[in-house]
């Protein structure tokens, strides 16, 4: 076969580049939400409200009550890799916040329609701007595109609409809203559980109750655990706690007892208080439960790592969803000894009540 000739290589407009970013980033709405929910609480928000239409594919809007952004940072807000809270590499080694990389809200305004609402403490009003590819953007054809005063509470409110209007393949690529809202509400319940001391409410634009979800600032874990996954499992969960100098870690979590048993596992994850998946965690919590569970049942478990941060990696996916340390199979092995401990206690006090 003869060989083809060579293609010319040629460098790709910056405006097809910050679309292929924007959507290894942001996936599916969840993922744009996640990002959104970890500003609200890198800003030290105590109230969280989130508002649905459509999955979130028509309207995603979260309003917080934390510092807000000052006016002056509006017209580079929306730039890719603009942050207030990294500034040289090294810092990702001890980085305390959510956010990093300056990419989230960049990502978005190059695929949604993005109005962002906010006020800070020093400000006598809020100010509204709409962002477009990166930029400050008019709202109509006609009207300027710089930030305009109106009244308004500290915080900020993002509003995100029309997600993936310009990406076709994937906004087609989504069965149903009532699929994208199940992620949704999923993902606020697992920070509404692990975020004590703020509030959160999750529901769908037009509805009051349904499918919504509340929690008090005042919770407690357990009652957020309640309100959120009912009393079935919260009456059957136990307290976790392990550290071990060693290997720079801390562990603590309630998991559910050997009463407990459900046809899939419920694993609620937070290393370093990022909601993450960890298949090695769940693999070996699951092998530790199955001694103590009938065939076929499965636990519930609500766990908070905190690792030492030079120790972890947080910066290996583009959506987070993942983050890799130092000495893992040590840390699980630690957390699954303590683990199997507390459940052979329960064990051991239930047969000796039913001999008694
Ligand atoms: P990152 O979180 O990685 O810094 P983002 O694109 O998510 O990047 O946000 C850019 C910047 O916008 C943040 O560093 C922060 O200063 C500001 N910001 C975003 N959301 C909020 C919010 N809800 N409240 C206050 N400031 C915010
Ligand atoms: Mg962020």
């Amino acid at each position: 076969l003869p060989l083809p000739a060579p293609r010319r290589i040629k460098a790709l407009a910056q405006d097809v580049v910050n679309k292929i970013a924007a959507g290894e980033i942001i996936v599916a709405p969840v993922h744009a939400l996640k990002e959104l929910i970890e500003n609200a609480v890198d800003a030290g928000s105590t109230t969280l409200e989130v508002l649905v239409k459509d999955g979130g594919l028509k309207l995603l809007q979260i309003t917080d009550n934390g510092h807000g952004i000052d006016k002056e940072d509006l017209p580079i807000l929306c730039e890719r890799f603009t942050t207030s809270k990294l500034k040289a590499f090294e810092d990702l080694t001890s980085i305390g916040t959510y956010g990093f990389r300056g990419e989230a809200l960049a990502s978005i305004s190059h695929i949604a329609h993005l109005k962002v609402t906010t006020r800070t403490k020093g400000s006598s009003c809020a100010w509204v701007a709409h962002f477009a590819d990166g930029k400050l953007a008019s709202p109509k054809p006609g009207q300027s595109a710089e930030p305009k005063p109106i009244a308004g509470r500290q915080g900020t409110m993002i509003t995100v609409e029309d997600l993936f209007y310009n990406v076709p393949s994937r906004r087609r690529a989504f069965r149903s809203g009532s699929e994208e809202y199940a992620k949704i509400l999923d993902l606020v319940g697992r920070y509404a559980v692990h975020c004590v001391g703020v509030s959160f409410s999750c529901k769908k634009a037009g509805e009051n109750s349904g499918s919504s979800m509340t929690v008090p600032a005042s919770a407690s874990v357990k009652d957020r655990i309640r309100q959120i996954h009912g009393s079935t499992a919260a009456n059957e969960l136990v307290p976790l706690s392990a550290e071990d100098d060693r290997w720079g870690f801390k562990c603590d979590g309630w998991v559910s007892n050997a009463n407990y048993s459900a046809k899939r596992t419920q694993m609620l994850l937070f290393i370093n208080h990022r909601s993450v998946e960890s298949p090695a965690i769940k693999k070996s919590v699951e092998q530790t439960y199955a001694t103590f569970l009938p065939k076929g049942g499965h636990p519930f478990f609500y766990l908070s790592l905190e690792i030492e941060p030079q120790r972890v990696d947080v910066n290996v996916h583009p959506t987070k969803r993942e983050v890799h340390f130092l000495n893992e199979d040590e840390i699980i092995s630690v957390i699954c000894d303590e683990l199997r401990n507390s459940l052979s206690k329960v064990d051991t006090s239930r047969s000796f009540m039913t001999q008694s």
